[in-house]
């Protein structure tokens, strides 16, 4: 077990890392963020930061040696210089980013544990974007494999002949079929070091221009019949990775069953609600989880819940959520407000 009073060392520095350590405050561990920005929000928050980059190994070594475990909140840190650290000071353990770090490798670790993505094909350059689209039909999305996010690094794509005069990366891409689905959700489990498993409940998640706009509960009854399967999944994940701490699977419920969208190795946007929405907060129990402390309840305090995201500007908005008797607003601190960039959230139960 991890003492309260120790450093919990935190790799990125954004709104996960910012309610981690108020988290990890509660429960008496102090934090150090460390992260290439110069500012964080996190960090706001946190006994110490370093700015630096992820590759200077130097400042890494000395950062992780004041430690007494060290996460991540951001799944693109780079692994390469991470294996200049001891491996048991990091949970999760690198495998997980290495799997999560590449659309293609993450599909075909889920497959191997029989879960089902969206039909795909691996895009290595432009010539061979054609036969994909017709190897696996249109409409699709041509992703990157690695560092998209909020929908960044996506192209939609209705027809073959769309493909003329789009200009996107020459490598590294994956072509994945358009799911139509009814709903779409999210498992959150979090595992602690002795193996134990707790799952909050799924959200039903709504997402605009591939940004999650909100998450509610209860979720349609397609996703509740959906959930067991998508959790077997998401269990057997944690195990084959042997993982500590929050882990988060996204999926889509389709009339054929879960469809398996994406992983985080992390706390996730659509688990905010249990802040004030569930017994633990993911934040809360991921702490636990990495500490070696005993997992918290996950279960939900209300059958009703929603969260909403506050995207791009929103100052005028905050007073006015704040008359809602039923509104728990966080604000992340975020000194720039820019489209699609999330600057904080709403959750109102009941
Ligand atoms: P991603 O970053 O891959 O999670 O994509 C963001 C959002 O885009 C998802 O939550 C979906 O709403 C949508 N999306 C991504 N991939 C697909 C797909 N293959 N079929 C349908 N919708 C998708």
């Amino acid at each position: 077990m991890i003492r309260p009073g120790s450093t919990i060392g935190i790799l990125g520095g954004g709104q996960l890392g910012r309610m981690l350590a108020m988290a990890a405050a509660q429960l008496g561990y102090r934090c150090h963020i460390y992260s290439p920005e110069k500012d964080s929000i996190a960090a706001e928050v946190s006994a110490e930061f370093t700015s630096a980059e992820w590759h200077d190994k130097a400042v890494l070594t000395e950062f992780a040696r004041h430690c007494a475990v060290v996460t991540y909140e951001f799944e693109n840190v780079p692994v390469t210089p991470l294996a200049a650290l001891p491996p048991d000071l990091l949970a999760p353990g690198t495998r997980a980013l290495e799997v999560a770090q590449d659309r293609l490798r993450e599909k075909r670790f889920v497959e191997d544990l029989g879960g089902r993505p969206a039909p795909y094909l691996p895009v290595d350059s432009d010539g061979e974007l054609q036969g994909a689209i017709e190897r696996v039909g249109a409409p699709g999305i041509l992703k990157t494999r690695r560092e998209g996010y909020d929908g960044k690094g996506q192209w939609r794509l209705s027809s073959a002949r769309e493909v003329e005069g789009l200009r996107v990366p020459n490598d590294g891409l994956i072509y994945e079929g358009l799911v139509r689905f009814e709903a779409e959700f999210s498992v959150i489990l979090v595992r602690g070091r002795d193996g134990e498993v707790r799952f909050w409940d799924s959200t039903q998640n709504v997402h605009q221009g591939g940004i999650l706009a909100h998450s509610s509960l209860p979720a349609a009854p397609i996703v509740v019949e959906q959930v067991p399967e998508a959790r077997r999944l998401a269990q057997a994940v944690a195990e084959e990775l042997g993982y500590v701490g929050v882990l988060t699977l996204e999926f889509f419920a389709t009339e054929q069953g879960p469809v398996f969208n994406e992983m985080a190795p992390r706390v996730h946007n659509s688990g905010h609600w249990t802040i004030e929405g569930a017994v633990t907060s993911q934040f809360e129990n991921h702490v636990r989880a990495i500490c070696g402390l005993p997992l918290g309840d996950t279960a939900s305090v209300s059958p009703r819940m929603e969260m909403e995201n506050l995207i791009g500007e929103v100052t005028g908005t905050a007073a006015q959520i704040l008359t809602d008797p039923t509104a728990h607003l966080h604000l992340y601190g975020k000194a720039e407000a820019r489209q699609g960039r999330k600057m904080g959230h709403v959750t109102r139960l009941g």
